[in-house]
């Protein structure tokens, strides 16, 4: 049955305000919930699992700030270090052993990373990992895939997801054509088309970037094979595999996708979960491709805030945590039995719905395929029947992502209590979007 809508008086008064001061009201277009039933629900606190915003309704939380959460809301030992570094300084532009301890608890658990540089955001860390392969390899092109989203840096904002495929459009106004001419986008798990690009653009390719996991349009499990074929073709014709792990990273563990593959990429990059909730990115490579970046090498690449104290003290924190040992098999096994319950109600109705999941990640697809794997087998009409979810989810008490597109993520803070709870929800939310 559909439930009552909660409040949205006080919500909906600051979105006006907001939207004398930002386009659209927001600083990130996704978060408007233009795809989605009713005005942003604007949020003042958070603890654990839970989430309260300005009309005092509250939630259990399945978007975890779009995945740094990974330890829920207000962590006590992530807080207690962001506090003591808080009254040593804010900021000093110069080097700090925080940035050592944090570069040490990453690489000395990483085998796949040598040398990393911190930078404040996912987006810096993928632009930059693009021009030091471009630096590296002498060369401009790259290749990407259609529905990957690599934050938005010119380059990358060809064919991209995230906000982009939800308000359905696939590129960005504002892109040189110039700029979009280096970047060749082809669609996920097409062996065939790699092939053609690598005879069309022989010895112009510097790299070829996908996500560890593809999971900003929807959740497109790639297997072992496609990537090991990536890893292979861009051996043989001299360029880079950079797998951007801004969301796998520390989320499906350590070492991320290129665990999960057993595949060494040439450059790595991270967000989110590395920063504890405070805005930290960074990438990584061997130490001789890391060999090419400033001080050392020609390629330029700085940051004001680069490895900001109060964002490695959040980091260090929240790592250590992640680092002991079980933390990641109990994420995994929790995610699953929470998916397995909704999945057997999802069969005994006979409901036309997959949830698609690895590591703490789910994604519900609107579908009949058994497997999806590229962005163009999601069909945009089936988003309706996420709307309506998001709104019944939204109506008792269950906070997802304002996008169908989107992916959930689950914390160690989630309690079986918060599991159920959101599984009783869930049920009733897919009758509703079923009737
Ligand atoms: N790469 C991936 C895979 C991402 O998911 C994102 C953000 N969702 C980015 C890069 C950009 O990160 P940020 O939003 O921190 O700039």
């Amino acid at each position: 049955m559909k439930a009552q809508d909660i409040s949205r008086e006080k919500s909906a008064e600051l979105f006006e305000k907001a939207k004398k001061y930002f386009p659209g009201g927001v600083n990130s277009p996704v978060r408007a919930f233009k795809s989605v039933y009713g005005t942003p629900l604007f949020i003042e606190r958070g603890d654990k699992a839970h989430l309260w915003d300005a009309d005092g309704n509250e939630f259990i939380d399945f978007c975890c700030s779009w995945g740094p959460l990974i330890l829920g809301h207000n962590n006590p030992e992530i807080r207690e270090a962001v506090q003591a570094q808080l009254s040593k300084g804010l900021s000093f532009g110069a080097p700090t052993a925080l940035e050592n301890e944090l570069a040490e608890l990453i690489i000395s658990n990483n085998k796949y990373v040598e040398k990393i540089r911190f930078v404040s955001s996912g987006t810096e860390a993928v632009m930059s990992a693009i021009r030091l392969a471009r630096g590296y390899t002498k060369r401009d092109k790259i290749v990407k895939f259609e529905g990957c989203y690599h934050g938005h840096s010119d380059s990358l904002l060809v064919k991209a997801g995230s906000g982009l495929v939800t308000f359905g459009e696939t590129s960005s106004a504002g892109v040189p054509k110039a700029f979009a001419d280096e970047t060749i986008v082809i669609g996920l798990n097409d062996k065939a088309a790699l092939e053609q690009v690598f005879v069309d653009f022989k010895d112009q390719i510097a790299a070829v970037i996908i996500e560890g996991v593809p999971a900003n349009n929807g959740l497109l499990i790639q297997d072992k094979e496609y990537i090991q074929f990536l890893r292979d073709i861009t051996t043989a014709n001299g360029s880079l595999l950079i797998f951007d792990e801004v969301i796998t990273g520390f989320r499906l563990g350590f070492e991320g996708a290129a665990k999960y593959y057993d595949i060494q990429p040439d450059i790595l990059t991270y967000g989110k979960i590395i920063g504890g909730g405070m805005p930290v990115g960074a990438y990584g490579a061997s130490s001789e491709i890391m060999g090419h970046i400033s001080p050392d090498g020609g390629v330029y690449q700085a940051g004001t805030l680069s490895g900001n104290p109060v964002a490695m003290a959040a980091g260090i924190a929240a790592l250590s945590i992640l680092a002991q040992p079980g933390f990641y098999e109990k994420q995994e096994q929790t995610t699953l039995a929470f998916v397995e319950e909704i999945r057997a109600f999802i069969t005994e109705k006979n409901l036309e719905v997959k949830i698609f999941t690895i590591g703490s990640i789910f994604w519900f697809a609107f579908t009949s395929l058994e497997k999806i794997q590229s962005a163009d087998q999601i069909d945009p009409a089936s988003m309706e029947k996420y709307k309506i979810m998001h709104r019944e989810l939204l109506n008792r008490g269950i906070y997802f992502g304002p996008s169908g597109y989107e992916v959930g993520f689950i914390s160690s803070a989630h309690t079986a209590e918060d599991l159920q709870t959101a599984i009783a929800a869930i049920k009733e939310a897919l009758l509703v979007a079923f009737s």
